[in-house]
């Protein structure tokens, strides 16, 4: 009996040169910022009355999937389109078609995104039919005011819509949720039973200090630590060792059955096995999110229609990979540890 193989999972060949950095991490994740523009303004991520970049400055779809093809050429396994809303860059389906080769090739494992959920609803079949399989949708609140005012411009209804599209499209659909103190502290437990009753994994997010927000990081921080304590009360929590490559740490949920991860980055750095590189939509390149170090790689690509000096520019970039962010939070520390807003380089 003949077997059938999926396209989307034959294993394609070993790069001609891998990614490693000094410190012998091998980079296998590209996560890519295709646009810095969104349709909300989280209170988190960014301020009300946001300067975007000039339209003039991004790199053009053509040119993302150059890049991002030279990087899967070196290894990269795994690509995330993130941003601002990946799903309102104009054209974004052509990258994502496009990039779908990779899949088919056999040279990238996952074309994944990470998206507020707003165009969901339009695009959901779409993903699934260029070959996405999973993504991870943004919700902080299951409560439409609450949503309103952590979102400023969003609409739950658009976005639980999208997430009914996703799922009937087949979809796997993890949901991050930011914790913030005061606010969604005592929604979690019902977010979870919300997310795990429908069969999808629930991560919860640490605030990190990235962009001036023009509100103070202390008044939504909320240290994980206490979030599970307060979970650890109504549900047995059991670590397992499931990993998607990013960077949370996961519990099963006795109760519920579903997995619980948790993104850690102030209270347990998660650095040690980062094994990812951020993209941005004008060709920067940031070797760590919580570090100011990046290398341009627009000039190198627009140089020339070979990728040699492209290639020596992502080998100079690894080079420079730093072992790891030094975020903090703390009331000596008002200003943000790093302008860049978490929108330029994608979560
Ligand atoms: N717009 C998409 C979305 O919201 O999913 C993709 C980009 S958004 C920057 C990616 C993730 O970063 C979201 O889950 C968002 O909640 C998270 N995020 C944004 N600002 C953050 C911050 N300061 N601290 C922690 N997470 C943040
Ligand atoms: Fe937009 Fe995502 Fe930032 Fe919210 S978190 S403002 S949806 S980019």
């Amino acid at each position: 009996m003949s077997e059938i193989v999926s396209t989307f999972d034959r294993a394609g060949p070993a790069p001609a040169r891998p990614l490693v950095d000094p410190f012998g991490r091998t980079i296998a994740y590209l996560r890519v910022s295709v646009t810095d523009r969104c349709d909300f303004r989280c209170v988190y991520c960014m301020s009300e009355h946001m300067a975007f970049l000039p339209k003039t400055d991004l790199l053009t779809l053509e040119e993302l999937d150059r890049l991002c093809s030279a990087f899967v050429a070196r290894g990269v396994r795994k690509l995330r389109l993130t941003g601002g809303e990946p799903l309102v860059r104009r054209g974004i389906m052509t990258l994502v078609e496009s990039l779908g080769r990779h899949l088919r090739s056999g040279a990238l494992d996952e074309l994944t995104l990470t998206t507020n959920g707003s165009q969901l609803e339009k695009y959901a079949r779409e993903l699934f039919s260029h070959g996405v399989r999973r993504i991870n949708v943004s919700l902080d609140t299951l409560n439409p005011d609450k949503f309103r005012a952590i979102t400023r411009w969003g609409e739950l209804d658009k976005v639980l819509a999208g997430v009914d599209a996703a799922a009937a499209a087949g979809l796997k659909i993890k949901i991050n949720a930011v914790a913030l103190k005061g606010v969604n502290e005592d929604e979690i437990p019902a977010l979870l039973e919300w997310a795990h009753g429908r069969g999808m994994d629930l991560t919860i997010i640490e605030v990190m200090p990235l962009g001036d927000i023009s509100q103070d990081r202390l008044d939504q921080y909320l240290p994980l630590s206490m979030v599970r304590a307060h979970l650890n009360e109504r549900y047995s929590l059991e670590d397992i060792d499931y990993r998607t490559g990013g960077p949370a740490r996961y519990v099963r949920v006795k109760e519920t059955g579903g997995r619980l991860g948790f993104i850690t980055p102030l209270t347990h750095n998660f650095c040690e096995s980062c094994n990812r590189v951020r993209l941005t939509c004008t060709g920067t390149l940031y070797m760590c999110l919580g570090q100011e170090d990046a290398a341009d790689l627009r000039a190198p690509l627009r140089a020339s229609e070979a990728n040699s000096l492209l290639d020596v520019a992502i080998d100079e970039a690894i080079s420079r990979k730093p072992k790891g962010h030094d975020f903090i939070i703390d009331r000596r520390h008002q200003r943000p540890a790093l302008p860049r807003h978490m929108s330029v380089t994608g979560g």
